[in-house]
């Protein structure tokens, strides 16, 4: 396949995909082509559908569709007193399948450093976290970033961002393994950081 632009380009892309490299890049697109009508087309218009449509809720963070409201802000029936702030999706839907937690999440989108521009503030959506906080009658915010220098350097951050807000912030327990990312836990850790989480306020 090689030496036709468009599917070098496409190698070279999908190469960038988590899991993949260009060995399984070049089975991808030689299935698809292979499969014009019921994988290539509609997989190109998806893809187009989800650049136009999907965007990140600018107050929580979580993906949304442009035509829809958040999932995560939309069900008023539910009444929280707890914000969990972390890193991706990925780490809410791990924290979520371990049941340990009834409350909020805040997607940061990243940790400070893994955001190259100069808007990290914005990015991470801290101020509208400090408008949650203040709106939504929060007691506790947890703050459930990785075990990793960006992860606790954004925690720091954030913890320093929420010092004039009354809202008491812990962060999950040391227990997590040096490095750990919250998405990688199995559920025994997951649970077990969060009951002996430290109150970051003392
Ligand atoms: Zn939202």
């Amino acid at each position: 396949m090689q030496n036709i632009p468009e599917i070098e380009d496409l190698i070279k892309l999908i190469s960038k995909l988590p899991g993949l490299g260009p060995k399984s890049a070049k089975r991808i697109i030689l299935k698809m082509i292979n499969n014009r009508q019921e994988l290539l087309k509609p997989l190109a218009h998806n893809l187009g559908e989800v650049f136009k449509n999907v965007e990140r809720c600018k107050i929580c963070g979580m993906l949304k569709s442009s035509n829809n409201p958040c999932n995560n802000c939309e069900d008023k029936n539910r009444k929280f007193s707890k914000i969990c702030v972390v890193e991706n999706i990925s780490d809410q839907w791990a924290i979520e399948s371990s049941s340990i937690f009834q409350g909020y999440f805040h997607i940061l989108g990243g940790t400070l450093s893994s955001n190259s521009n100069n808007n990290n503030r914005e990015d991470l959506l801290i101020n509208s976290l400090i408008e949650r906080i203040n709106n939504d009658d929060i007691d506790e915010v947890i703050l459930a970033t990785s075990a990793t220098i960006e992860g606790q350097t954004t925690a720091f951050y954030i913890q320093d961002s929420l010092k004039n807000t009354k809202v008491k912030i812990s962060k999950l327990a040391q227990g997590l393994p040096v490095g750990g990312e919250i998405e990688n836990l199995d559920d025994g850790t997951l649970i077990s950081a969060f009951k002996n989480r430290k109150d970051l306020n003392i």
